[in-house]
């Protein structure tokens, strides 16, 4: 079977290990960090070791394909990595999702709904974008950004000011705040035949910034799961994509507003490991391998919760609840707002 390497040595890298397993392939992980210590699983904060060039062509040629837990990988590597074996999902995928205005961009070009929008330079640009998109709205740095770091809510000018001092010169974008009634996602997967696969949307409950719980099935009518599906579909086409794709929406009385796009495996698919006969992770070691994809029907209804930071006191208690299915990271040290693990409540009761 052929060796699989996957870049980012969290917990999704981890999960998409272990499902690479099952279906009999070895995988090699590239987490060259200070963070974590060996074994442990680590949080991608920096891009360290992404500039080692022996290195990173030292476990490409170990390979066969490349693929990769996290967006935020530098271009240079990227290049240095591709002339010696395949990543997939390919380069579009990455170079429009790493930048949020690039990514906005391409949405509102494929005829999707997003927060209107404006790029941010200096406070100047920023006055404008305020007075023309109005208040409430968020201050966003266009890179690097997750779990609701490097945003900012903006009600008044002052926040503005604020809010623009501390991202202390990085690129950002102003977003208006849109309204939503709830928020859902889709987990698609396109294979490399371009066949493409969605999972039921799943409702999303954020806190504080960070995902909090998912549930399948979502609050959708017919029509807006019909429609939730066909853009994803529709992104993952466009940018000829091979594998997994998480597609973040708010529901609105005007329809689907596209949050975002995330180019990999996705917290919010993370019910599919006891929801569906094939999950996320095995969809996406499928696409990358060239395997057809798997059946991705929900058997169950699902609640996802995320284990956050000092959660993980409730283990023991989580550990006795029936049908509730606990997937820990294995992280060695608990920090506040650290994703620490998932359970997964599987609704026994199947709705249809
Ligand atoms: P992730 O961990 O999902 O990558 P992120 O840091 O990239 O998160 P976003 O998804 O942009 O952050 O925003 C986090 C949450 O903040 C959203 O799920 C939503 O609840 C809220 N939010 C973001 N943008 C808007 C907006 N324009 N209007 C209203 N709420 C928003
Ligand atoms: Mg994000
Ligand atoms: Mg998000």
């Amino acid at each position: 079977g052929a060796t699989i390497g996957i870049l980012g040595g969290g917990q999704l890298g981890r999960m998409l290990s272990v499902a690479a397993s099952r279906l009999g392939f070895v995988t090699h992980i590239y987490e060259p960090g200070a963070n974590p210590p060996a074994g442990q699983v680590a949080d991608r904060l920096t891009t360290a070791g992404y500039e080692d060039a022996e290195a990173l062509a030292a476990f490409a040629a170990s390979v066969d394909v490349i693929t990769y837990e996290f967006e935020n990988i530098p271009t240079a590597a990227l290049d240095i990595l591709e002339s010696h074996r395949p990543i997939r999902p390919g380069r579009e995928a990455l170079r429009i999702s790493q930048d949020r205005l690039t990514e906005k961009n391409f949405l509102q070009d494929l005829g999707l709904k997003t927060a209107p929008f404006a790029d941010i330079t200096d406070q100047a640009s920023l006055d404008t974008a305020l007075a023309e998109i109005g208040a409430p709205a968020i201050l966003k740095t266009r890179r690097f950004g997750y779990d609701g770091k490097g945003q900012a809510r903006i009600k008044t000018l002052d926040d503005a000011q604020q809010a623009l001092g501390d991202m202390a010169g990085a690129p950002a974008l102003l977003e208006g705040f849109i309204t939503f009634s709830h928020e859902v996602s889709v987990i698609a997967a396109r294979g490399i035949k371009g066949d493409v696969s969605c999972y039921d949307p799943g409702e999303n409950v954020h806190t504080d910034g960070i995902l909090d719980t998912t549930t399948v099935p979502a609050k959708l009518s017919a029509g807006q799961r019909m429609d939730a599906v066909l853009l994803a579909a529709n992104i993952l086409n466009k940018l000829d994509y091979v594998g997994v794709m998480g597609v973040e929406l708010f529901v609105t009385p005007q329809g689907l507003v596209v949050n975002e796009i995330a180019p990999r495996v996705h917290n919010s698919g993370h019910w599919t490991q006891n929801g569906c006969t094939v999950d996320q992770f095995e969809q996406h070691i499928r696409a990358v391998v060239g395997w057809p994809l798997g059946d991705g029907q929900r058997h169950s209804d699902v609640v996802m919760e995320n284990l956050i930071g000092d959660d993980m006191d409730r283990v023991p208690e989580l550990a006795k609840e029936a049908d509730c299915a606990l997937h820990l990271y294995g992280k060695a040290e608990v920090k506040p707002g650290r994703k620490m693990g998932h359970v997964n409540r599987v609704i026994r009761s199947q709705s249809k």
